[in-house]
């Protein structure tokens, strides 16, 4: 007898072998390769297996992971830049970076089941637009360089001129900020001129928008309000990049004129991770407010009439707007923006002005400290930099601040950076003298402030959800009953499609709390991060065994992102082989709303290619399109398996036909769980994919992200992959199409998660988690094609890993719908699966390997519950307009109210099944009315008053 150890596989994938057995049975395979062997298109499966090192368990992972965190080196990082230490307080640590009752929340889309994390994600609009003074701001950008090139996008959509000009940026921007609007720029033939405008704007030309940076890179704070006046004379946005901490103290933007505010609340409790993840964010003057790209998270009212929060202006998004959409952002920063919001209401007003004021404090008492000792200040004004002239010594000062365990700016040759933060200390501003040979002079600062005249006097932070959660009692409670008012997928399986809600592993997540990962500043020197430069290269290297692809390139940071850098990665190739008109992009009609958007943003014209009956493309109009367009095309974007969840049997002669017509293939590698292990993009025809590290390679979404989108190309495109201008080790330097992201490897800082996740699978269990997923599903749309028909299949009849339920012609019989169909389950306790995407009417069920025999039935139970709901509707038995369907979801203030009149029973309600009484949960508020809030719109935290009855 041998006894059976349990590996990492086993726990990753839910069903037991038996139960896989069983669940085979029901679709009537024997075994599963007969079933892979039935789904998956011979003609796209590998002949090789994934070359992968053998998996690790659980605590070998982890033993490696130490190794690796062991090589990077945490010193005090004063390098600025961006990027700020900060102490993320303990209870946001624990309860919300390492919650799962938070992480492993999807993007609030259904908001009956998100008004928790929607009120952290008003609180989080409500700080940015107190500290900006702007009247709207959003619920998170990826980071600080894409907010401020977003800003320009939209500053270029607002001029209304045939010749709008160019987009100038002061030199004083941060150095990666002004690469990322580089990049962006390009394609978008707008024209970026970066020049010093410390003494106002240059005479002529004509200019649609200008960026500045409050304080600026050399730590300089300007008063920004004439050069604001004399860009708004000239008919120009304005643009102020700014430091959130600072604007505690400083005039804000809003206040100085500016019409768009960027900016990192990284400051704001969300530690370094070598680059990220940390929510950028932008916030508007009204009048813009439906331009902002993005998420925004407005006030509604539920069908009581009661306050509720949602998703505002959401319908316009990519899925309707597509090309037209404001931005190709999906996946944000969510997690991120919700520790930064929390991290305001633990502090409150007073607290970060505290933090500000001793930041500020200790940058005088270095500046009085360098000054006495005979070092030159170049900025008389600053507010946590000082910039620090010490001619042909600024190595020497830099080599010697790292002996002593911290890390300075090397600007040039002649200057030194040092920011204060949060963490610094007066022991800190010792050894910074000490490195500058300035010990001895330790000195007051001087009386008079250089800074107070440009000090705010308008208030912040009012509202008393800011005022109300000071002691840790209290901020533990306030955290514990949002996350208490959301389904995350610590509490039921979350079966949407497309966005494989699998499981996020305890030891996957360990790591990025770490301080040898989560302390390393993006710009510290790289041999303090050797670890994190093993890792990635490890994990780059599996990401291109796994997809067959030469090269890969972690940095983008939401498969949005990855779909830009893959783009211009066409677009650089074409270019240099003198093909620059080539601009076409076909995306089939099926396809996820951020190609079209990422499609524009890379200067292409979007080609809609149709989709035939079956829901495969319709490869006589790829025919008639590729004539039409000839040498124009660019590329088409493919998701592969489809969106409509079938393996398309046509992939290879799509590649084909694109390719002979000189066009390059990019496969969406969203439903890359449906091919780990079994094909490789690479291999069967695609040039270039994105992959989402937040899908199926476990990073959990964190309630609409952070993400990783890293970007994997054959051999051609390689040249033409991301790179940065402060690292040149993290792309091709002069080939590369600049960067994506403002940090050199983007989010690296939950790398380790996926890391971890390929190390502990293995090969083998890599390719049976995607077995596991295509059996889940098939599993699934097995048992519920009985009850509502099943959109879209291929050949035998099977799905890849996800269907469609198609609820069209229940919704023509009955009027019930879709919508119905996806609140009914939350009162049996589930989050709906994805409604309405592809196809509208319908709901994508993506069970994933993750979820076991029972949960899978449980579900099914609902819905098949939930269909007979549907027949009492039909015969009559429910009233058409008053049933448990139209009115769900149910809470419980409804149901146990005296004045309940509707047709059909409480219990009926709310125990519809009998496992409910075991488990129950209770929507904290009853269907929201969507165009309510549209039409009122209202994006920050509402006044108290707004919740008496
Ligand atoms: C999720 C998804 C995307 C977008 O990825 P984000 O990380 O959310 O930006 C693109 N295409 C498809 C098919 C997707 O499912």
């Amino acid at each position: 007898m041998t006894t059976a150890q349990t590996t990492f596989a086993d726990r990753h994938i839910g069903p037991s072998p038996d139960d896989h057995a069983r669940m085979l049975a029901r679709i009537g395979y024997a075994d599963v390769d007969a079933l892979i062997a039935d789904a998956v298109p011979a003609a796209i499966r590998t002949g090789r297996p994934l070359e992968l090192p053998a998996a690790l368990s659980e605590s070998a992972a982890l033993e490696r992971l130490r190794e690796l965190a062991a090589r990077n080196r945490v010193l005090t990082s004063m390098i600025g830049l961006g990027y700020h230490g900060t102490i993320t307080p303990g209870v946001i640590l624990r309860n919300v970076l390492e919650n799962p009752g938070w992480y492993t929340a999807y993007t609030p889309y259904q908001p009956e089941i998100s008004q928790g994390r929607l009120e952290a994600l008003l609180n989080f609009q409500t700080v940015v637009s107190d500290l900006t003074g702007l009247p709207v701001a959003n619920a998170s950008m990826l980071d600080e360089g894409t907010a401020a090139a977003e800003a320009m996008a939209l500053a270029h959509r607002l001029s209304k001129s045939k010749e709008p000009g160019a987009f100038l940026v002061d030199a004083d921007v941060l150095p990666q900020t002004i690469e990322v609007v580089r990049t962006r720029a390009v394609p978008l033939g707008i024209e970026v001129v970066v020049a010093d405008l410390s003494a106002g704007l240059p005479d002529d030309g004509a200019l649609f928008g200008v960026l500045l940076q409050y304080p600026g890179t050399s730590g300089v704070v300007r008063d920004l309000a004439p050069v604001v006046a004399q860009a708004k004379e000239r008919g120009a946005q304005v643009v102020v990049a700014a430091d959130l901490l600072a604007l505690t103290l400083l005039r804000p933007p809003g206040e100085l004129g500016a019409d768009i505010a960027v900016g990192s609340s990284q400051r704001f409790g969300v530690p370094y991770g070598f680059g990220g993840p940390h929510a950028g964010y932008m916030a508007v003057r009204e009048g813009i407010q439906r331009q902002l790209p993005g998420r925004l998270v407005g006030v509604s009212v539920d069908a009581g009439g009661r306050q509720a929060y949602r998703l505002a202006l959401q319908t316009r998004e990519q899925h309707i707007r597509r090309e037209k959409a404001t931005s190709n952002i999906c996946t944000a920063q969510v997690l991120l923006a919700v520790m930064a919001g929390m991290y305001a209401v633990y502090h409150g007003p007073e607290g970060l002005r505290v933090i500000a004021e001793r930041v500020h404090g200790h940058a005088r008492a270095l500046a009085a400290g360098l000054r006495a000792g005979g070092v030159e200040i170049v900025h008389e004004t600053f507010f946590d930099t000082v910039l620090a002239r010490v001619p042909g010594r600024a190595a020497e000062v830099v080599a010697a601040a790292v002996e002593r365990g911290i890390n300075l700016r090397p600007v040039d040759a002649d200057h030194v950076g040092v920011s204060c933060d949060e963490t610094t200390t007066a022991e800190h501003v010792g050894l910074v003298l000490e490195a500058f040979g300035a010990a001895s002079a330790a000195a007051e600062p001087p009386a008079g402030d250089q800074l107070a005249p440009l000090c705010r006097d308008s208030l912040y932070l009012t509202h008393p959800v800011f005022h109300a959660h000071r002691s840790e009692t209290a901020m533990l409670r306030y955290l514990r009953r949002l996350q208490d008012k959301d389904l995350a997928l610590d509490r039921t399986m979350i079966p949407l499609g497309s966005c494989t809600m699998k499981l996020n592993a305890t030891t996957e997540m360990e790591p990025i709390t770490w301080p040898e990962f989560a302390q390393i500043h993006p710009f510290a020197p790289l041999d303090q991060a050797r670890g994190y430069l093993e890792l990635i290269a490890e994990l780059e290297d599996r990401l291109a065994e796994i997809t067959g692809y030469a090269k890969v390139s972690v940095q983008p940071n939401a498969g949005s992102q990855g779909e830009l850098a893959g783009l211009l990665a066409i677009r650089g190739y074409h270019a240099s082989r003198g093909q620059e008109h080539r601009d076409v992009c076909l995306i089939p009609s099926s396809a996820h709303g951020t190609n079209a958007a990422s499609a524009v943003m890379a200067g292409m014209r979007v080609v809609v290619v149709k989709c035939d009956a079956g829901g495969n493309i319709d490869l006589d109009d790829l025919h008639a399109k590729l004539g039409q367009h000839g040498e124009k095309l660019a590329a088409i974007m493919v998701t592969y398996p489809s969106t409509h969840g079938v393996f398309e049997e046509t992939i290879t002669d799509v590649c084909r036909v694109v390719h002979e017509a000189g066009g390059q293939v990019y496969v969406d590698g969203a439903n890359l769980n449906a091919l780990v292990g079994l094909a490789r993009p690479g291999e069967f025809g695609s040039d270039v994919s994105h992959l989402n590290l937040h899908k199926t390679f476990c990073i959990p979404h964190g309630g609409g992200g952070p993400g990783v989108g890293p970007v994997g190309v054959r051999e051609h495109l390689a040249p033409f992959l991301p790179s940065h201008p402060l690292r040149a080790e993290a792309g091709p330097q002069d080939t590369g199409v600049g960067p994506i992201s403002a940090a050199p490897w983007g989010s690296a800082g939950i790398l380790p998660i996926s890391w971890a996740y390929i190390a502990m699978m293995g090969p083998d269990g890599l390719r049976e988690a995607t077995e596991g997923a295509i059996l889940a599903a098939n599993y699934v749309a097995r048992r519920l094609a009985p009850h509502y028909p099943i959109l879209y299949t291929g050949r035998s009849g099977l799905v890849a890993h996800e269907c469609i339920a198609d609820l069209r012609k229940i919704t023509k019989d009955t009027g019930i719908t879709a919508e119905d169909v996806a609140k009914r389950l939350i009162d049996y306790g589930f989050h709906a699966p994805t409604l309405s995407f592809p196809v509208a009417g319908t709901l994508m069920i993506e069970p994933t390997e993750s979820e076991d025999l029972a949960e899978l039935d449980r579900f099914c139970e609902a819905m098949i519950e939930i269909r007979r709901e549907i027949e009492r509707v039909a015969d009559g038995s429910y009233d058409r307009a008053d049933n448990p369907l139209k009115n769900a979801p149910h809470t419980a203030e409804q149901l146990v109210g005296d004045d309940w009149k509707h047709s059909y029973g409480r219990e009926e309600a709310a125990y519809p099944l009998p496992s409910l009484r075991e488990s129950k949960y209770w929507s904290p508020v009853r269907r929201i009315d969507q165009a309510y809030g549209d039409r009122n719109l209202v994006c920050s935290c509402p006044p108290p008053e707004a919740f008496e009855d």
